[in-house]
């Protein structure tokens, strides 16, 4: 099990300053918990699933089949609690299951995956789940339960959609799972140019929220494999067509009372802190160790644009 090294809080700079743009922090996995907790982040900006699950060494569809569909959901309410219980009554904004088949494969019950030339451009995200609604629907009665045992702090956020019928098709199956949209905090990660483009249907869809994953929007943007290291100079997050989508997104989101977010690892740097608070994103989620250094650039930022607007 990988769990990450534990690192004091920086000293430096105890004080938690008070921002207009929250600040939060991402958690890979639920063990790390409470050290993301005594950050004073203002909630979980990303909480992914997918560790839940493959720390079991099993594919969705192989736990299941052998240890039953009770078992696997009470897995996933496991490691979302620790983290909804840590935070309480912070938000905790929980993603859906979102590997590639190529990491799967790498698991009991892998040699069912399929085969693909390109995993980054196919079946994962939310396009997996709406194929194989029998599985995600495992995932939405974990939300289920969790929100009737009363952690209504969690927050759920689905990966990887491009468009309107994305979002209609999961809301269909959260209603099928016995949930009411209309009464939970749900929304979509932002990371194909298409779902920049087509944020306006999916916010009439009414999403509460939008979150820049930088990492894919980046990689399918520039067209530049995130984890290919011959073109890893020309992975550039701060890219001006990056900008561009992440921009002209939070506009259209601002106008449609959508809040807005930056869950990718772009979201620690001190650049792109700077271009997301003035254009108005209403959060930033930073990874553990990079908190608290965001918390003071969202603080002089903001400053800066009150002395600009009062000068
Ligand atoms: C992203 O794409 O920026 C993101 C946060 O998701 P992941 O890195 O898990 O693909
Ligand atoms: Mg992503």
């Amino acid at each position: 099990e990988q769990r990450e090294p534990v690192e004091e809080v920086r000293p430096q700079s105890p004080v938690k300053p008070m921002t207009a743009t929250e600040v939060k922090v991402n958690v890979s996995i639920p063990e790390a918990a409470e050290r993301a907790a005594a950050t004073g982040a203002d909630g979980v900006g990303l909480l992914r699933m997918e560790h839940m699950i493959m720390s079991t060494n099993k594919t969705p569809e192989r736990y299941v089949a052998d240890h039953g569909v009770e078992a696997y959901v009470d897995e996933i309410i496991d490691g979302i609690q620790r983290v909804a219980e840590e935070f309480y009554p912070r938000p905790v904004r929980v993603r859906t299951l979102d590997a590639p088949t190529d990491e799967f494969r790498q698991l009991q019950g892998g040699g069912d995956e399929p085969e693909e030339h390109n995993p980054m451009l196919g079946y994962r995200g939310i396009r997996r789940s709406i194929e194989n609604p029998e599985t995600f629907k495992h995932e939405l009665e974990a939300f289920r339960r969790l929100w009737s045992m009363g952690y209504d702090n969690v927050e759920l956020m689905l990966p990887l959609v491009n468009d309107a019928e994305d979002v209609v098709r999961a809301k269909q199956l959260m209603v099928e799972a016995g949930i009411d949209p209309a009464k939970r905090k749900w929304g979509v990660m932002i990371e194909t140019p298409s779902s920049a483009l087509c944020v306006e249907e999916m916010a009439e869809q009414g999403i509460d929220f939008a979150s820049f994953g930088t990492n894919d929007l980046t990689q399918y943007t520039l067209a530049v494999d995130r984890n290919n290291g011959r073109v890893a100079s020309r992975f550039d997050e701060l890219h001006p067509a990056v900008l561009e989508l992440i921009g002209s997104t939070i506009e259209t989101c601002r106008e449609h009372d959508v809040k807005t977010s930056i869950c990718g690892q772009a979201g620690s740097k001190p650049e792109m802190v700077q271009f997301l608070v003035n254009e108005g994103v209403s959060s930033i989620s930073a990874n553990i160790d990079a908190v608290r250094d965001v918390q003071h650039e969202v603080k002089r930022v903001e400053q800066k644009l009150i002395l600009d607007d009062v000068r």
